[in-house]
């Protein structure tokens, strides 16, 4: 039978599949001899058990109850017995850390006697088992009960005045503990259970079904975290840190998350329980402090923060609680980080011995690196510095202030740039935070909501700007010096250094861009890329090339450390003042007239690629084929009717309009377009093949691949690339000839194909489109955000390559193509090839090389190095 609960000496860190991120790292302090509350996990399988069935897993129960009467021996206590009780608390932890979106239930096990029992426990502290048992209640309702939270916050608000939570007296707290449990009765009929294992019961249950809160749904999605993982419970005994002044709470970090320095960085609340400190209900002190305060519990956690930092390689975060003077630890995990930050701490570890440089690269991401690629805030000119907070989570956003989530998400989805401005956030702001360009707060430190899930999703964010006042109510902030900032008005917000600035402020290029672009590097961030970058390069075994079709692209593309040229497309050839020549084209009446069109053209197209040739510099250039249908070269349908319609067409109008009608189509994707083109209309492949071979004989060192567009048939192949064949045997140039890999026919037939393509290029846009039967432009809009929500895939499959379908068709076209023509060469130029996980994907199907826009080559290269390093595709996060 499944084992369905493992008690915190019989785990480790390695099972977080099973007992969650919290639960395995729980135990594995347990099993280093740090001071940890005993306690036990109920694994994420009872979830997706319960999750699935509607009921909890036989035997659970069971099992659950004989963990609990260990945890009860080993405590010398029992679960809310009246004179002296065991109080646990029962936490959420999946897999993936999902910062406040699921729940935790503090101070089970309190009731109208044990509370009593409690006091007594405590020396007669009353007014802690008061607030102990408001708590609960507190908690209980909101997330067990679903009672909205609100109604408790007023009644504490009220209660408190002006005063803080801790000037509540004994008595005070009692007469809440009362009005609560009037709002419990008032909102479900019925009473708070009183039955500390009705309790336990109930809010294990309450975690398992904030699985699938919206919030967390919503998180999921965002952080592209599967949708059924399901979450582990920690039934953990409680410590106390709102015993009184001796005591407290706490957040702290090995290192900054934001700069990646090492140094003391936490946040720290005396007498005070669970969520107080990042839900900023007081001001915690600067963990610094808490040495002045409390020095034996200050050494011993800087002493278990090493060991930490030293066990897990890495930068950790922790959560502690001091119960009077006595330290104990409530969480650690692999703390999430700023983009800059991974890559300074990933090299100062190295640089102390605990990694490797290939741990190193491992350690970063295409994505972080992309961040760091962002643009930043000019320096120049005039600056109108409003404030300055905590530089939470970096980037440079300029925006339209907004006060609340609904209308961030109002204006984002009219086109707006937003900056969310709150005093704190919550997990209710969370779609306002992914709608919003940035956000600012002006309530909070480095590890408060909004930083923490800023940083996460990689969105600029400064927090605890403490000089604003802001009224949601009123829409507004001031700043000092009698600033007011109201709904509409533009800030810029500096997430990596916490400036706040009214009004629009220019962008320049960030430093990792120019160090791409040729500097040296300027500073310890951009060393340490450029360590990092060298290290993946030399161990990755994917070649990466641009899309590039002009010779600025190609430059930028070399320098940023492009191989080649994997896709250079030829329809922009026919643009601007060349529409003239493609209507001639198009309009000839004979063949002779379609020639002198085509002549026409060919010396133009010729230049182009003498243009690219000599960017790339003697690199390999796939060069495909003219690919859009012809009509989009033409004037518009409407436009051209309309003008016939009033009578003031010329004759050439006339004739053009014919013209467009007969090419109309009803489905242009799937129509006249690609190889068909080049079979249907004479001459037009050969003089774009004769341009290429002229190019190449101008450029010395020049390495064309001509690329045939969305050939479904060997047959379309096989009498383009004769034709080509003859060509170039004419110029004397070498040239590939190879064809795009972009039908659902051409995977499935790649054994033939290959008879007649010297390359494979995989066109994963419109493999995705023909696989899917998807027309993207329409789909995109129209459903997608319902499919997501429902799960039928959990990220675009434009986006990222989807490997069951479209990733079959791959590595069957990989492997008949490969068995036809063992030296067949393999790339993929579709959008996926600049997507981290769609790198790995290409990694393991064995391709030559990636080709992405100039931009993401840095992308492509890092993720192509992790790769080679990991053989792990499956967290590219
Ligand atoms: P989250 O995943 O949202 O961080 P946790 O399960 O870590 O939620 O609980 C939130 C906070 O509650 C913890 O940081 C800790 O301060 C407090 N807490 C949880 N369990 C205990 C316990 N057994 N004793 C004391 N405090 C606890
Ligand atoms: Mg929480
Ligand atoms: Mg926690």
């Amino acid at each position: 039978m499944a084992k369905y609960v493992y008690d915190f000496t019989e785990g480790n860190k390695d099972l977080k599949d099973l007992l969650g991120g919290k639960g395995a790292n729980l135990a594995e302090m347990t099993n280093l001899g740090l001071p940890v509350p005993p306690g036990f996990t109920i694994t994420s399988q009872a979830c997706r058990h319960y999750l699935a069935e509607g009921s909890v897993p036989d035997g659970l129960e069971a099992e659950v109850a004989e963990h609990l009467l260990a945890l009860e021996s080993a405590m010398g206590k029992k679960l809310g017995q009246a004179d002296d009780p065991l109080l646990v608390s029962v936490r959420s932890g999946a897999k993936f850390s999902m910062p406040g979106m699921m729940e935790t239930v503090l101070n089970i096990g309190l009731n109208d006697e044990s509370v009593h029992g409690l006091a007594k426990q405590a020396g007669g502290n009353d007014r802690f088992a008061w607030d102990s048992y408001r708590r609960l209640i507190q908690m209980f309702g909101k997330t067990v009960q679903g009672i909205d939270g609100e109604l408790f916050e007023h009644a504490l608000e009220s209660l408190k005045g002006s005063r803080q939570d801790t000037d509540l007296s004994a008595e005070e707290l009692q007469r809440l503990v009362e009005t609560y449990k009037g709002i419990v009765r008032e909102q479900t009929g019925e009473d708070f259970p009183a039955d500390p294992r009705e309790q336990l019961r109930l809010a294990v249950m309450a975690v398992f079904d904030s699985w699938n809160a919206p919030r967390a749904v919503l998180y999921r999605r965002q952080e592209r975290i599967p949708t059924d993982l399901g979450t582990a419970v920690n039934i953990v005994a409680m410590v106390f840190g709102n015993l009184g002044e001796d005591s407290g709470t706490g957040v702290a970090f090995t290192r900054d998350p934001g700069s990646g320095h090492q140094g003391i960085y936490g946040d720290y609340l005396q007498n005070a329980q669970g969520e107080d400190v990042v839900a900023g209900i007081r001001n915690t002190i600067p963990l610094q402090e808490l040495e002045r305060l409390d020095k034996n519990s200050y050494d011993e956690l800087l002493q278990i923060m090493e060991k930490l930092e030293n066990h897990y390689r890495d930068l950790c975060d922790i959560e502690f609680t001091i119960e009077r003077g006595k330290l104990w630890m409530l969480q650690t995990r692999v703390g999430k980080r700023t983009a800059a930050a991974a890559f300074r701490i990933a090299t100062q570890l190295v640089d102390q011995g605990l990694i490797t440089l290939d741990e190193a690269v491992t350690r970063v991401s295409g994505d972080q690196l992309a961040q760091l690629m962002f643009p930043r805030f000019s320096t120049e000119g005039e600056r109108k510095l409003i404030t300055k907070g905590m530089n939470a989570s970096p980037g440079a956003a300029v925006g339209k202030a907004v006060f609340s989530s609904e209308r961030a998400v109002e204006l984002a989805a009219a086109g707006e740039d937003v900056i969310l401005v709150r005093r704190e956030t919550n997990p209710d702001d969370l779609a306002g935070m992914i709608a919003a360009r940035g956000v600012l707060t002006s309530r909070g430190g480095k590890t408060s909501h909004a930083a923490v899930v800023a940083r996460g999703m990689g969105k600029t964010c400064v927090c605890g700007a403490e000089e604003l006042e802001v009224s949601t109510a009123e829409r507004r902030f001031t700043a000092p010096g009698g600033i007011t900032v109201g709904e509409g008005d533009i800030i810029s917000v500096d997430g990596t250094t916490g400036e706040v600035f009214l009004g629009e402020m220019p962008v320049v290029d960030s430093a990792v861009v120019e160090y791409f672009e040729g500097s040296e590097p300027a500073d310890e961030l951009v060393r340490a890329v450029d360590r990092i970058m060298r290290h993946a390069d030399a161990a990755r075994r994917l070649g990466v090339r641009a899309n590039a079709d002009n010779p600025e692209d190609a430059a930028r593309a070399v320098r940023f450390g492009a191989e080649g040229i994997g896709l250079c497309r030829t329809e922009h050839m026919f643009l601007g003042d060349r529409r003239q020549l493609v209507e001639d084209l198009v309009l000839a009446a004979d063949a002779d007239e379609r020639q002198a069109a085509l002549d026409a053209l060919e010396p133009l197209q010729k230049s182009d690629f003498i243009g690219i040739f000599e960017a790339m510099d003697g690199r390999p250039v796939t060069i495909r084929l003219i690919d859009p249908p012809l009509h989009e070269f033409l004037p518009d349908l409407v436009e051209l009717s309309v003008k016939v319609a009033k009578g003031d067409a010329s004759d050439k109008d006339r004739t053009l309009l014919a013209a467009v009608k007969r090419l109309h189509e009803q489905n242009p994707m799937l129509g006249l377009r690609g190889v068909r083109l080049g079979l249907v209309i004479p001459g037009l492949f050969a003089m774009q093949v004769r341009a290429i071979a002229d190019a190449a004989r101008a450029v010395p060192g020049a390495r064309p691949e001509i690329m045939i567009p969305l050939v479904a048939a060997v047959q379309e192949l096989e009498a383009v690339r004769e034709e080509a064949v003859a060509i170039l045997a004419e110029d004397g140039v070498d040239a590939l000839i190879g064809t795009m890999i972009e039908t659902p026919r051409a995977a499935l037939t790649a054994g033939q194909v290959a008879e007649a393509a010297q390359f494979f290029s995989f066109g994963t846009n419109d493999l995705t489109q023909m696989t899917w039967g998807f027309s993207r432009d329409d789909v995109e809009a129209s459903f997608f955000s319902r499919y997501l929500e429902m799960g039928v895939f959990g990220v675009s499959p434009f986006e990222t390559l989807d490997r069951d379908g479209v990733g079959r068709l791959v590595r069957i076209a990989v492997e008949e193509g490969r068995k036809t023509r063992p030296d067949l060469k393999l790339g993929i130029c579709g959008e996926h090839g600049g997507d981290p996980e769609s790198v790995h994907f290409c990694h393991e199907a064995g391709l030559d090389y990636v080709s992405c826009s100039p931009f993401r080559i840095p992308v492509a290269r890092l993720e192509a190095g992790r790769a080679a390093l990991t053989g792990d595709s499956s967290d590219t996060r």
